[in-house]
């Protein structure tokens, strides 16, 4: 969310990318690799861009009802597992964050 590292990526699409990415929200940043950093960043790219259309805001292109994967639905269950949704607030704003706890596992850190 540090908008003077990568800007454009909102709360909206914050919990949307790491749920297709299965990184649980509270996941530090030094733990991914560069591949990850490289794909997350790839994912953030393709969507922005596919929603340069001034439509809703769009991340699940299936063509089914809802157009998000997790935003916005806690206490729903997970388009992809069942699970139900959860929802936690982070960082200096707590700005909410949606995911699923079972496709995105939270790291141990030991
Ligand atoms: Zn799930």
């Amino acid at each position: 969310m540090n908008q003077s590292v990568v800007s454009g990526i909102g709360n909206v699409y914050k919990s949307e990318i790491l749920h297709l990415q299965h990184i649980h929200p509270e996941t530090l940043v030094a733990v991914l690799d560069d591949a990850a950093l490289l794909s997350l960043r790839d994912r953030a790219v393709f969507l922005m861009k596919r929603n340069l259309n001034n439509g809703a805001r769009t991340t699940r292109f299936c063509g089914e009802a809802s157009r998000l994967w997790v935003y916005g639905r806690r206490g729903q269950p997970c388009l992809k597992c069942g699970t139900i949704i959860l929802m936690q607030r982070q960082g200096d704003n707590a700005r909410s964050t949606y995911f699923c706890p079972a496709c995105q596992k939270r790291v141990s850190y030991v």
